[in-house]
This record gives C-alpha cells, sequence and structure tokens, in this order.
C-alpha cells in the first residue's frame, strides 16, 4: 500500500466507537481492577465451603456473579483498547494484566463445578428455592446435567493429569503445520515462497497456471509426510476414543455433542440431508465448468473468480444507509436498535495505524457492545458491517432481557444472526438490481445491473459452497473415521486417503476431475484436531437461511419469534431456543429449506450466464 495510514488522533471522534461509555478514563479501570481482586481473595476465603447451607450458598453466588461480571468488563476494556492501538505498549500491558486476573479467577474457582457435582439433588434443589437463586435453576442443569459422566475425583484428578499427552497430537500438528512445514517456492510467481496464506490468495487467482502450480506443490508436502500426519491424526482419534470410554459416553461424538446439549441427531441430519441433495452441488459444479469456459474442472479451480470484481465504491455512509433498507423487513423494535447501534458509538469504523486487523463485535455486560470493523468502501466492507452488527444486536437484545448469567450464547447458535443478515442484505441488493432492470433501462445501464447481481448471487453461492456443503463433508469424514476409531478398527494413512477421495467424489460429482493430491486434505485441516466442531458452520448456517426465509415472509408472528430468540441469549439450551424462534434442528427441514433457497439462487445464476451477463 502507497497510502500511509491514518494515526488514530487523526480520525474524527464519530468514526470512534465510545469506549469512555465502559470506562471514562484509566483510573475508573485501576478501581475496578482491584475490586476483582479483592473479589478473588474473598471467593477463595467464603467459597470452601459455600455449600454448608443456604444462607452460605447464597451468599456466594451472590459474590460468584459480581465478580464473574466485572471482571467481564474490566477484561473486555482492557482488551479493546489494545486493539485500539497495538502499538501503545501502555495498551498491551494493559491486556496482559488483564489476562493474568483472568487465570487467576478461573483458578480460585476450580472449586465450583467440583462442589456442585458432589451435592445431592434435593440439596441444590433446596438452596434454589428462593426468590435469589431461582433464577439460577437453568445454569445449575446446565452443570449437573453431565454428572453421570464425572468420575471420582480420584479419577477426574488422573484424567487431568493425563490432558498435556492427549494434547500431544494438535501439538505436534501444529509445530508441522506451522513452523516446519516448507512448500518451496513458485515459478509462476518469479520464485515466491508459497505459505498457507499464499496458497488461500493464489487459489482465488485468474492465472490457471499459477493456481495449478500452487494446487500441486502444496498438497505434494502433505504427501510426502502423509503416513507422519496420519500417526498424528490416528493418535488424537485415541485420546478422544479414551476421554470417550472413561465417561461412559457411547461415541466421541456424543461426547462432544454433549456440551452443548446437541443430541447426536441434529448431526446425523444434517449430513443425511446434505446428502440427499448432492446433486445441487453437482449442477454447480456443471454452472462453474461452463463459466469458466474449462474443457476440464479440477480442484484448482474452485476458487476460481467467476465474475469480474465489483468495482462499485461505496463509502461508510452509504453503507449505512443500504444496511438499514436491508433490515427494515424486521421491524421497529429490531430497526430503533439497529439505528442505535449505527450511531451510537458502537462501531469503528475505519483502520489506523496499529489498529488490530478484521473485523468484530464483542462487549460486556451493562454497557452496550462494540464492534471494530477496517471499513474498505467496498462492497465486501457492506457485509461486514451487517454481518457484525448481526452480532451486535444480539448481545444488545439479550443484555438488555436477560440476567447476567444467562446473557451469553453459545457457539452453535453463535454465527445465526449474523449469517440471518447477511442473507436479508443479498435479497435486498438483488431486489434493487431487479428494480433497475425493470424501470426499461438503456443498455449500458442494464448491463451494469446484470453484473452487479451476478456478483451478490455469486457471492452467496460460493457461502453456500464453503459452509453448508464443505463442512458437511468434513463433519461426514469426522463421522466415519471416529467411528471406525471406537470399534476398534486400525486406520492409516491409506484408509484417511480413501475415505477423504471418495467423499471429495461424492460432494463435488462428475463434472469435476478429484485430483488424486485432493485425497491428503484432511491432513491439513487443523480443526479435524477439535473434533466434532465444524458441523457447527453448517447447521448455523442453515437456521440462518431458514429463518431469513421465514422474516422475508412480512409475517410477524415469524419475526416476533426471531427477535424472541435474539432476546433469549443463553437462557436455554441452543435446539430450544432456535425452536421457539421457529426452526427445530431436531428435523431436517431447516438443512432442506437452505438447500432449496441455495437452489433458486443456482438458478438465477444459470439464467444468468445463459443471457452473458457478463
Ligand atoms: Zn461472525
Amino acid at each position: 500500500m502507497s497510502e500511509t495510514l491514518r494515526s488514530r488522533d487523526e480520525i474524527d471522534s464519530g468514526s470512534k466507537w465510545r469506549i469512555e461509555d465502559l470506562y471514562p478514563d484509566a483510573e475508573s479501570f485501576e478501581k475496578d481492577f482491584d475490586k476483582v481482586n479483592a473479589l478473588i481473595d474473598r471467593i477463595e476465603k467464603e467459597g470452601r465451603d459455600f455449600v454448608k447451607d443456604k444462607e452460605s450458598f447464597k451468599a456466594f453466588m451472590k459474590l460468584y456473579l459480581e465478580a464473574g461480571e466485572l471482571f467481564e468488563r474490566v477484561y473486555v476494556y482492557a482488551n479493546l483498547k489494545h486493539h485500539e492501538d497495538m502499538t501503545v505498549s501502555e495498551n498491551r500491558i494493559r491486556a496482559d494484566r488483564a489476562g493474568l486476573l483472568e487465570s487467576k479467577l478461573s483458578a480460585a474457582l476450580a472449586f465450583f463445578e467440583p462442589k456442585i457435582m458432589e451435592l445431592d439433588e434435593d440439596t441444590l434443589n433446596g438452596f434454589l428455592d428462593s426468590e435469589e437463586t431461582g433464577y439460577l435453576k437453568k445454569f445449575f442443569e446446565n452443570i449437573t446435567r453431565l454428572k453421570k459422566h464425572t468420575l471420582s475425583e480420584k479419577e477426574e484428578k488422573l484424567l487431568a493429569l493425563a490432558s498435556p499427552m492427549a494434547e500431544a497430537a494438535e501439538t505436534v500438528f501444529e509445530m508441522f503445520n506451522n513452523a516446519d512445514a516448507d512448500f518451496g517456492v513458485l515459478k509462476e510467481k518469479k520464485d515466491t515462497v508459497l505459505t498457507h496464506a499464499r496458497f488461500g490468495k493464489y487459489m482465488t487467482s485468474k492465472n490457471r497456471n499459477l493456481r495449478k502450480e500452487v494446487f500441486d506443490k502444496y498438497y505434494a508436502l502433505y504427501q510426502k509426510y502423509n503416513n507422519t500426519l496420519a500417526a498424528v491424526y490416528v493418535s488424537r482419534l485415541k485420546s478422544e476414543i479414551f476421554y470417550a470410554k472413561a465417561r461412559g459416553y457411547e461415541s466421541s461424538m456424543e461426547m462432544e455433542l454433549a456440551s452443548s446439549n446437541i443430541p447426536c441427531r441434529v448431526y446425523t441430519n444434517l449430513v443425511e440431508t446434505v446428502r440427499s441433495r448432492l446433486d445441487l452441488m453437482h449442477r454447480y459444479m456443471r454452472f462453474r465448468k461452463k463459466a469458466l469456459g474449462v474443457e476440464e474442472l479440477h480442484m484448482y479451480d474452485i476458487y476460481a473468480p467467476l465474475v469480474p470484481e465489483d468495482e462499485v465504491k461505496i463509502s461508510f455512509e452509504e453503507a449505512k444507509d443500504i444496511v438499514r433498507e436491508a433490515v427494515s423487513v424486521l421491524g421497529k423494535e429490531y430497526t430503533d436498535a439497529f439505528e442505535n447501534g449505527l450511531t451510537g458509538g458502537f462501531i469503528d469504523v475505519y483502520e489506523n495505524k496499529g489498529k488490530r486487523s478484521g473485523a468484530y463485535s464483542w462487549g460486556a455486560y451493562g454497557c452496550h457492545p462494540f464492534v471494530l470493523l477496517n471499513h474498505q468502501d467496498d462492497l465486501n466492507s457492506v457485509f461486514t458491517l451487517i454481518h457484525e452488527m448481526g452480532h451486535a444486536m444480539h448481545s444488545w437484545f439479550s443484555s438488555e432481557n436477560q440476567p447476567y448469567i444467562y446473557a451469553g450464547y453459545k457457539i452453535f447458535v453463535a454465527e445465526v444472526a449474523s449469517t440471518c443478515n447477511e442473507a436479508l442484505l443479498i435479497k435486498y441488493l438483488i431486489s434493487k438490481t431487479d428494480e433497475k432492470l425493470k424501470a426499461d433501462p438503456d443498455e449500458r445501464t442494464a448491463a451494469a445491473a446484470r453484473k452487479r447481481k451476478a456478483v451478490l448471487v455469486n457471492y452467496f453461492l460460493e457461502q453456500f459452497r464453503t459452509t453448508l456443503f464443505r463442512q458437511t463433508m468434513f463433519a461426514e469424514f469426522e463421522m466415519k473415521v471416529h467411528d471406525m476409531a471406537m470399534k476398534g478398527e486400525s486406520i492409516d494413512a491409506d484408509i484417511l486417503n480413501e475415505i477423504y477421495l471418495q467423499l471429495n467424489k461424492d460432494y463435488y460429482g462428475e463434472d469435476m476431475i478429484s485430483d488424486e493430491a485432493i485425497k491428503v486434505e484432511w491432513s491439513r485441516i487443523p480443526h479435524f484436531y477439535s473434533p466434532f466442531y465444524v458441523y457447527q458452520y453448517a447447521t448455523g448456517f442453515s437456521a440462518a437461511i431458514a429463518l431469513s426465509v421465514r422474516i422475508l415472509s412480512g409475517d410477524e408472528d415469524k419475526i416476533g419469534a426471531y427477535l424472541g430468540f435474539l432476546k433469549s441469549g443463553g437462557s436455554d439450551y441452543p435446539i430450544e431456543l432456535l425452536k421457539k424462534a421457529g426452526v427445530d434442528m431436531n428435523k431436517t427441514k431447516p438443512v432442506e429449506d437452505a438447500l432449496d433457497v441455495f437452489g433458486d439462487y443456482l438458478s438465477i445464476m444459470e439464467e444468468l450466464l445463459l443471457g452473458k451477463a457478463w
């Protein structure tokens, strides 16, 4: 970049978040920091026999919640401040101190859950039988529901001692993948060194020779260490099976899904439903082959751009107007809160020297959420804005309607509100291009509108491919290999490669050449070291798309149910909350609905191509 970045001082205050809403100055932060320390001391003293009687329990829970809430504010402030300009050492030191405070607090609370587990049901219910503590029933139910998988104190201690050994596989993989992996240099790029980041970037290049070279070089390394990487992954599988068996679970899947109380049915439904509609993915690949105009479609063509880049410049002011319109279908209650979010000091808009990259929404209970952006005046930035504002509104409504303990939400539902907003934005922007096309424009305007529409639809289709289809394929791979491991079958590199290559063929279909090299792709996916995690991307995406369809119907009850979901935070289990919003993830319908939406957009894209839109 030739343009130099502005320093933070040079940016007008209206474009920065109002961090003073958390703490007006460093002194007030320090006061609360000391308070948290004092609360931790009290936890250590008073916590020892908090289950002695009802009064001690009540007093301790007050302390527990006060410490948690105050700590959160301190921690969030320290990190937000750090992200404003990471070159300021004062900010970095404050964030480090907050990190240490976190360890101190969690160490002080280590006794908490085991003590609760030891209580018999009647005693705990007795403790919760009061006006002040009654609302905590769900919170404790969420702890005690895993009781039958919790072992004796001695056995738990042994398991805890074994955990560094169980983590070894992941450490070895990370060392290989991040420190030692040497992919060589690229001839097509004047001997530029190939890295993970460049793999991602160059796979989207228009230069097919470059894509092929990148693909071959990248996977050659994983092929070279195929046996080693298989052994590392299999040892991860074995540690997972060890814990599942030790804790009395039927399977490793059951164990992992239990943490959010998700039935295995939800997982298998996803896999079965996507599998039953793979014809859609095959159709998309056929379309891609045609649109790219290639004789053979290869795995290195999968990220090649289908449509020219969108060059339309969109200022932040314009972006705000667009997203306002896009969410207007959600009604006054939502749009009022949204407007407050756009203008009320939530958002840190522009890049500045030392600012953290990327985008997120984050916050502390009792204060509005904060949204970090690095706005670039392009279409992607509009999607980022509405996505992060989706998170922010979810937090806002939950904080306004839930007590501190239930204000946060689980990963299983975390991307629902953000993805749903993106779906509303797509729909809105496409309707705008359709209006332009209908208004009998001259040929130049019409061509521009069709190109815009193609850019939008393409963006959405790619999201479906990478989130719904690809993550489900990963989920199916995990399901298969964990099942084999659970049954004690032997697994080696050849078996893993074979399973993966077959899945790749099944998912992409006959119009895609499943190049041999792709069979080792499983060995480069870091997420496989967090078993049964990725499926949540696909289920969350499906739920969001299904909800957007309900919202766009304009039915007030359906919109009301969705707002109810946004207000519910973590007051119930994720599946229950989504059910109340109108999507039952125990059934196949939400995934089917999402796949139907994919089919609709694919038809639009095919039509645009036939009409030679670009
Ligand atoms: Zn997100």
